[in-house]
Formats: C-alpha cells, sequence, structure tokens
C-alpha cells in the first residue's frame, strides 16, 4: 500500500477513505506543520495530501524526499503550491475543482447580502440590545436592480451570477477569456477590470490569487468604482491590497466590504476591526460537512488515480 503523509486532521468519514486506500500518516491533533516538519514526516511516502495551510514553496519542494510523487491539495486554489518549482522536480500537483462550487458560492452570496444589508452592524446591535425599530434605522443597500460584478466568472463565479441573477442583480463580469453565450447566460463582459469596477455597484471576486492577480484592488483600482460601491472577496486574500481599501472605506468611497479571505490568515489586517460596515467572515467558503468530505474523497482519488495511471484529471502543473 502507498504511504501517504495528510498534513491536516480531515473529517472522519475522510480519513476512513484514507485507510482504506493507503497506508497514510495522519495529523491526530491537527497541528500546523512547519515547512521543515512536512518534509522531515514525508520521508518514505509516495505522496502528501496538503492543505490551503500548507506553504510549499520552492525551498520546501526542493527538500521533499525524491520519493514523493503528487502533492494531492485539499481545496480548489493552490497559490500555496510552488507549481513549477513541483514540476521540476516531477512532482504532479492536485486540486479539487466542483466539488465545492455551491458551498462556496453561497458564501460569496452570504458576503454580497452581508455588506449590502449592514448585517455585521445588525448583528453587534441586536447583542448590545437597547435597539428601537425605525423608518430609518439601519438602512442598507438593497440588491434589486443593482449591478454586480464578477471578477473571475468560472465554476463559483457563475453559481454565484445563478443565485444573483434571482435577487434581481444585473451581472457583468472580466475574464481573461470571454465565455460561451451558454456560460455568459446575458451576462455583460467587460475586457478590463477599469471597465467592469466602473459598473460594479457590487464586485465579487473570484478570480484565483496568482502573481498577475495580486493587489488587484490596489490604491488606483479602487478609484475606478462608483462612489460607494460594495466590495467582497470570496477567493483569496492576496487580490487585495488590504491598505488601499481600508482607506476607500474610511473614506465612504466604498459603502462596506464583505470579506472571506484575507492576507496572512488568520492575522487580517486589524483595520476592518475598526470598520462597522465590514461583514467579515473566517474563510467559510467550503465549510460544509459535504463538501468538505466530497474535497477529502477527491483529492484522495486524485493520489491513487495518478499513482496507478501516471495521470489525473486534476492534475494543475
Ligand atoms: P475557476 O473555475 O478556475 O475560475 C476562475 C476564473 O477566474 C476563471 O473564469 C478565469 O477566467 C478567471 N481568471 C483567472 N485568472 C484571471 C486573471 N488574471 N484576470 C481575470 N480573471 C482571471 O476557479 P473556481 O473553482 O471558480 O475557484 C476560484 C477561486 O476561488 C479559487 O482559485 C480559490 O482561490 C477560491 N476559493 C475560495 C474558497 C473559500 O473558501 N473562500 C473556496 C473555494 C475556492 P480566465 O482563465 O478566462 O481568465
Amino acid at each position: 500500500m502507498k504511504k501517504i503523509l495528510i498534513t491536516r486532521k480531515l473529517i472522519k468519514e475522510s480519513e476512513d477513505k484514507a485507510t482504506k486506500t493507503f497506508d497514510p500518516i495522519f495529523n491526530t491533533n491537527d497541528e500546523l506543520y512547519s515547512q521543515s516538519k512536512v518534509i522531515q514526516m514525508s520521508k518514505g511516502c509516495d505522496g502528501i495530501l496538503t492543505s490551503l495551510t500548507d506553504k510549499m514553496d520552492q525551498e520546501t519542494i526542493n527538500n521533499l524526499p525524491d520519493t514523493i510523487k503528487i502533492i494531492s491539495n485539499f481545496a480548489v486554489g493552490f497559490g500555496n503550491i510552488d507549481l513549477e518549482a513541483a514540476k521540476k522536480r516531477g512532482i504532479a500537483v492536485t486540486n479539487t475543482p466542483e466539488v465545492l462550487s455551491d458551498a462556496t458560492a453561497e458564501i460569496g452570496i452570504l458576503l454580497i447580502l452581508g455588506a449590502c444589508r449592514r448585517a455585521a452592524e445588525g448583528i453587534e446591535s441586536a447583542r448590545e440590545g437597547g435597539w428601537k425599530w425605525s423608518a430609518d434605522y439601519l438602512i442598507g443597500k438593497q440588491l434589486t436592480g443593482t449591478r454586480l460584478g464578477i471578477l473571475g466568472m468560472g465554476r463559483i463565479g457563475q453559481k454565484i451570477a445563478k443565485i444573483a441573477r434571482s435577487l434581481g442583480m444585473i451581472i457583468h463580469y472580466h475574464n481573461r477569456s470571454k465565455l460561451s453565450d451558454e456560460k455568459e447566460l446575458g451576462a455583460v463582459y467587460h475586457k478590463d477590470i477599469k471597465s467592469l469596477f466602473s459598473v460594479s455597484d457590487v464586485l465579487s471576486i473570484c478570480c484565483p490569487a496568482t502573481k498577475e492577480t495580486e493587489n488587484m484592488i490596489n490604491k488606483e483600482t479602487v478609484e475606478f468604482f462608483p462612489k460607494g460601491a460594495v466590495i467582497t472577496n470570496v477567493a483569496r486574500g492576496d487580490i487585495v491590497d488590504d491598505e488601499a481599501l481600508i482607506d476607500a472605506l474610511n473614506r465612504r468611497k466604498i459603502y462596506a466590504v464583505g470579506l472571506d479571505v484575507y492576507k496572512n490568515e488568520p492575522n487580517l489586517n486589524p483595520g476592518y476591526f475598526k470598520i462597522k460596515s465590514a461583514f467579515i467572515l473566517p474563510h467559510l467558503g467550503s465549510a460544509t460537512k459535504d463538501t468538505r468530505i466530497a474535497m477529502a474523497n477527491l483529492a484522495i482519488d486524485n493520489i491513487n488515480e495518478f499513482l496507478k495511471t501516471g495521470n489525473c484529471k486534476n492534475k494543475v502543473n
């Protein structure tokens, strides 16, 4: 049986599957392993099942044992792994697409609703007590008829678009490539971010974190938005320059934010805590039991498929 290091604790059903499939090394305390610990613990292993908390940079990958043939990431995003370094060492990298799109789109919509309808302030007031219903109390932004810009209209972006349409939003998007009519479903394509942001009453960031998308929301691009726009991010924190966004919130250029992901998680920029209109969640995108089991099953299947056939449909490098 193939020996596999699983760097984070999985839901029991997934660990049972791993035991039936491999000779796994589990992380029973769900400790956050250092890079050197991952290297040390993977000695004699054929593969590693990593999660987004494992920083598999060039140095770590270069020091992995020669026996490692695959890094199977328990996520659709793979910004935590240096794909080129893995490729140079002949190590396949895989991800878990599709199975988490519905759950993540739900959180994407929650971020839009939470930010637009002032849920953070509402929850705080309800807990504090002493609030009084009145005609102008905690007035928010209604979604009906507003324009939703989707930055990265892929699997998750398209699902967010579908739900947002049912709420009466008008969909605009930017990808590097325009979608087919069947995928676009009437959404308006913008060939650059300036054009997209200028019509986004609400933005939903759904693209991967890459060198190209790093800090795409920054001091300059935040000015492209209509005054009082709402920015939400269900993708990755690296896409946002926090200082620029916090400054735009303080100036009321941006009305509110809905954020699930951050640079340097879990130590998000403390500037967000001071902003009442910041609706912030602790990276919950795929956090439902069914989805986490489906992701782990796929991560396990990816290893199995690759070690048996030398290929895998979810290989990303
Ligand atoms: P996907 O299907 O690959 O979609 C990504 C979209 O982004 C594509 O439409 C792609 O279109 C676009 N894109 C890529 N690079 C771009 C660029 N430089 N500029 C503009 N658009 C670009 O991925 P997905 O499954 O929807 O997942 C998207 C991201 O969500 C993941 O990478 C992950 O980081 C994040 N995520 C977060 C959570 C969470 O817990 N919050 C959960 C799951 C996923 P083109 O290739 O045509 O540009």
